[in-house]
């Protein structure tokens, strides 16, 4: 059994669990084109026609990777927060609340939320180094 096929099965898994459709002509793949994602809010529900035209499209590993990574190069050019400003958010070494991080930074307590929770700036993988906030702090 191939990955992708694996995948395919937990997402009808999840499909039937959320009483979604899973006929013979159902398939579904996933909004963001993680092959491995089967988050139940990120499923797309094709027909089995145009499941196949996507599959025969699909490109290489490879050739995905390489695009992702320039798609997260462009996300993080752009990006609101800093990697050292992520880094803080969600290690918070001054145990601020999310409100006064959001007004710290510039940004909604909301974004602080998803920050700390993967659910924005997910690229920025960036390791915590301890001493962040005090060179920030240095800094200013
Ligand atoms: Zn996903």
């Amino acid at each position: 059994m191939w990955r992708g096929q694996k995948q395919g099965y937990v997402r009808r898994w999840v499909a039937q669990d959320l009483g979604k459709p899973i006929g013979p002509k159902v398939r579904y793949s996933s909004i963001c084109e993680n092959p491995l994602c089967v988050a139940p809010h990120h499923l797309k529900q094709l027909s089995l026609k145009a499941f196949l035209t996507m599959a025969a499209k699909r490109k290489s590993p490879a050739v995905r990777v390489k695009e992702r990574a320039k798609q997260s190069a462009r996300r993080q050019a752009k990006a609101l927060l800093k990697p050292e400003d992520v880094a803080y958010i969600r290690e918070n070494p001054d145990g601020m609340t999310n409100k006064a991080l959001g007004k710290k930074f510039g940004c909604s307590a909301t974004l602080v939320w998803d920050v700390q929770h993967y659910r924005s700036y997910k690229d920025h993988n960036v390791a915590v180094n301890p001493f962040t906030h005090m060179i920030t702090w240095a800094g200013r």
